[in-house]
């Protein structure tokens, strides 16, 4: 099978790797879709020996001997990364992304969905209904799940102060997702920041007025979405007393909280959540539904694994929104 080898320095090549073999609690997955991803960006630059790809969809058509799920061949799945081990208190509770003995991630310590087959964990497939598409389903990972398990615990943890007014800062993939869920929730006033006119103007399409630091009034809740320095100041000044700053963009840059009078003063949470679990999936995809039409102008193109280096580079630069690499087609 063919599968991407991330070289560094943006390139990628395209290798000739076995299908694997699966052990007995994992099933065979052929790869339909994988979305790049804004964390993918690093592996671009720096390379990795790991076939990365983690917004995955695709068709089982292998199933290990001691799988004894409703997963038969044919189910189609879109694929759930941590690999946990259901048997800790947070896995217990469902809280898979909390897992205590979290041992990887599928698309950064294990092989991921650059390439045509994966052998996934039984545990780590989630089925999709028949009325959602295999290009589409895969919105509903990072671009739906994560948002929305972030923006549930800002609901929360602001508790019986209102959250009518949002702003989110970075219009890409992750800001948009988190802007159409915002308005799902009914969120009534949604603001958007982004310096790309080109994102920005997505955002406003989408229904948000534009943020201005200056003018707009403060809001409770407030998503980071672009992982820049600047963005995370942005959003600890825009947040209301009583607020939330959910802070999901990804950077290698540390999150830095200077303690000046105004953010002393400030009484709010900052919120860092990671990914989502699994009980949220259904509440995910009633999102989806209610809003199909705009969540799938996030599918911004859908190319071959031939053009994976191209696209990462359009999608390094901005051009692009949630690109799709295509592995096969049935
Ligand atoms: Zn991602
Ligand atoms: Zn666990």
């Amino acid at each position: 099978m063919l599968a991407a080898s991330f070289m560094g320095e943006q390139k990628i090549a395209l290798v000739d790797k076995e299908i694997p073999a699966i052990k007995s609690d994992e099933v065979l997955i052929k790869v339909a879709y994988t979305g790049l991803c804004g964390s993918d960006k690093r592996l671009f630059y720096l390379g990795t020996p790991v076939v990365p790809g983690h917004e995955i969809s695709g068709t089982v058509i292998q199933i290990g001997v001691d799988v004894n799920t409703d997963i038969h061949k044919g189910t189609r799945v879109i694929v759930y990364i941590p690999l946990y081990c259901n048997s800790c208190n947070e896995c217990r509770l469902g809280n898979y992304n909390r897992c205590e003995n979290i041992s990887g991630l599928i698309g950064w310590q294990v092989p991921g969905g650059y390439e045509e087959f994966m052998a996934v964990p039984a545990g780590n497939v989630i089925p999709i209904d028949d009325d959602i598409s295999l290009d589409e389903a895969v919105l509903l990972l990072d671009t739906i799940g994560t948002p929305g398990h972030g923006i549930r615990m800002c609901i929360k943890a602001i508790g019986d102060n209102v959250a009518e007014r949002a702003l989110v800062i970075g219009c890409g993939p992750l800001g948009l997702g988190s802007l159409l869920v915002l308005k799902g929730m009914g969120i009534k006033e949604i603001y958007a920041y982004d310096p790309n006119v080109n994102r920005l103007h997505l955002a406003l399409d989408f229904g948000a007025r534009a943020y201005d630091a200056e003018r707009s009034p403060e809001m409770h809740i407030v998503i980071e979405a672009s992982g820049q320095e600047v963005a995370r100041q942005m959003a600890l000044h825009a947040v209301h007393a009583g607020g939330a700053v959910l802070l999901l963009g990804e950077s290698s840059t540390p999150w830095t909280i200077v303690p000046s009078p105004e953010i002393r003063r400030k009484d709010c949470f900052y919120i860092r959540s990671f990914y989502f679990p699994l009980k949220e999936v259904k509440e995910n995809v009633s999102l989806f539904k209610d809003n199909r039409t705009e969540f799938n102008k996030l599918i911004s193109e859908v190319g071959s694994l031939k053009e994976i280096e191209r696209m990462h580079i359009d999608f390094c630069e901005g051009k692009t929104i949630k690109p799709l690499v295509k592995l096969s087609v049935d």
